[in-house]
């Protein structure tokens, strides 16, 4: 059971890296009446998704072991002076894990992958992890939250007006799944890549950072390596599209000329 829920959580995180760009489909009217009541999206507030995912992200925390302080030291000098987004303050923790993956929490949490920082030089690093925050800023990562919690066994513990406790760890697992289907739109992650382009910009970083993260995460998919990663990729058609936006984009910034 620890292993499908540690699992899950992976997956949660790579929904949540954004290699994905199928459409959401979702089942509102399904939602609406499972459980016998209807809830919509808009009956949890700000505060009730923020707890929801600070509750996801403990939960996360306590199954997933960290990674040797040479990344957490690296991942804090890289974020050194980033400390809010949207209003909310950051925390960065550097799991080790072998997925490629990093992920942005509506609550300001974001939890990056050693696999992922072992792949990134610094500059690619900076503008995943940019990408990430875009979902932050964008509040797409809240919206999945709301998604997630909908559709979850999570929304049988109905929020009370006055608070509510915390959720039962097994409550917490079923959420991360439907986190993990939680999938951001096109548009979204066009927004996010965006936000992660200016965000390496912003801190001093090449405006390729973008262009080359993506085109190295799509080389993944292309190559002999497996796994849960390339095969997301080897589905989405749209990732290499993406990666020549960004290097189009960095060329009309540069006034250079490296698109093929
Ligand atoms: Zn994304």
């Amino acid at each position: 059971m620890m292993k499908k829920i540690l699992f899950l959580l992976i997956a949660a995180a790579m929904a949540c890296s954004c290699q994905i760009l199928s459409q959401i489909n979702w089942d509102y009217a399904h939602l609406a009446n499972a459980g016998g009541k209807a809830l919509t999206a808009a009956s949890l507030t700000d505060a009730q998704i923020s707890d929801l995912c600070r509750q996801s992200v403990a939960y996360a925390d306590a199954q997933t072991p960290l990674a040797e302080a040479k990344y957490q030291q690296r991942l804090a000098r890289l974020m050194y002076g980033v400390k809010e987004v949207d209003g909310k303050p950051l925390n960065f923790k550097v799991y080790k894990s072998n997925e490629v993956n990093a992920c942005a929490y509506g609550d300001g949490s974001v939890r990056v992958n050693s696999a992922l920082m072992d792949l990134m030089d610094d500059d690619e690093l900076i503008a995943v992890i940019g990408h990430e925050l875009g979902h932050v800023a964008n509040k797409d990562s809240k919206k999945a939250m709301q998604r997630a919690y909908l559709s979850s066994a999570a929304r049988e513990a109905i929020y009370s007006a006055g608070g509510y406790g915390q959720l039962a760890g097994t409550v917490l697992g079923d959420l991360s799944e439907a986190y993990v289907n939680a999938q951001f739109s096109q548009k979204q992650e066009s927004r996010a890549d965006d936000y992660g382009f200016q965000f390496a910009i912003d801190n001093g970083h090449d405006p390729y950072s973008m262009a080359r993260s993506l085109e190295k995460l799509n080389s993944l998919s292309s190559g002999s390596s497996s796994g849960a990663l390339a095969k997301m990729f080897a589905s989405h058609p749209d990732s290499a599209k993406r990666a020549e936006k960004m290097r189009k984009k960095a060329d009309d910034l540069t006034g250079k000329k490296t698109t093929k």
